[in-house]
């Protein structure tokens, strides 16, 4: 499942292919997606210019803006869900299976929504409908801007795993399993450790590892496991450069033991029993 490393690289491609294209023509499937899109809807695109892609926790925000008078039309909202790519191709690529959306733009080029397992979305927020209250309700802060008291509050207050925690979109936005794996080896605690035993300096251990783990995923545009790919196409690297996410079996990269899984809150965790132990 893209997570937010995937969702910002698909952000910063999709920017300059966007910003200023004119829609031409808007195509949708019948499939439907984990949130509904509505009929009413489509006759609103053709016409409108894309202004600036921006990203919240693991959601897309496509504003669109119309040119008579120049006003903000309103903006798409898209989660890419399990298996969702959203890309920019030239329009005379062949149409793939799975493709429920399809912008044509004003320069021979598509962006195209497909969705294998079709748990993403598209959805239209009028102007007026403030989108970003919406997603601020039930998102917390970004992983690369945690402030640290009210993390270590939330810590403090929590009974649940730290796997859980991490999981938990309130408490921090667009962490999901793979990160929240490598965030914790990082970190060198385990995934089943509660969240009211760890002492400050975990804390801040904790809060320093998401950080530099979102952000290095970033500079490697994320991580390709099976369907995703960023904005342009093109696929992530940092699936190679995963500590302990998928490596049952294999061998700690610091101290040579086996990584082992474990069922945590329902997702399986990848950790390291030596250097995560699990007292503490
Ligand atoms: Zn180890």
């Amino acid at each position: 499942m893209p997570e937010l490393p995937e969702v910002e690289t698909v952000a910063r491609d999709l920017r300059p292919l966007l910003a200023g294209r004119k829609v031409v023509a808007f195509w949708v499937g019948e499939a439907k997606l984990r949130r509904p899109w509505k009929r009413s809807w489509s006759g609103l695109m053709a016409g409108l210019r894309f202004g600036e892609v921006r990203r919240r926790g693991k959601w897309l925000m496509l504003p669109l803006e119309s040119r008579k008078p120049t006003a903000v039309a309103g903006t798409l909202l898209v989660h890419l869900g399990m298996t969702g790519q959203f890309t920019v191709v030239p329009a005379d690529d062949p149409w793939a299976d799975h493709t429920h959306f399809v912008f044509f733009l004003d320069n021979q080029t598509h962006l195209r929504f497909r969705d294998i397992r079709r748990f993403g979305s598209v959805e239209w927020f009028p102007a007026g409908q403030d989108v970003d209250n919406h997603l601020g309700e039930k998102l917390g802060p970004e992983p690369l801007d945690i402030p640290a008291a009210p993390f270590a509050e939330a810590m403090r207050r929590s009974k649940r795993t730290l796997k859980a925690i991490l999981l938990d979109q309130a408490v921090v936005a667009g962490v999901g399993n793979i990160y929240a794996d490598e965030a914790l080896f990082r970190a060198g605690l385990h995934p089943k450790r509660r969240g009211h035993t760890l002492t400050a300096a975990e804390c801040d251990r904790l809060r320093t590892a998401i950080e530099t783990v979102i952000a290095r995923a970033i500079e490697s545009r994320g991580s390709t496991i099976r369907d995703y790919v960023g904005g342009s196409g093109l696929r992530g690297g940092f699936q190679n450069e995963f500590a302990v996410y998928g490596r049952t079996g294999e061998k700690c990269v610091t101290c040579a033991g086996g990584i082992e899984r474990v069922v945590v809150s329902g997702r399986s965790s990848h950790f390291c029993p030596v250097c995560q132990p699990a007292g503490g």
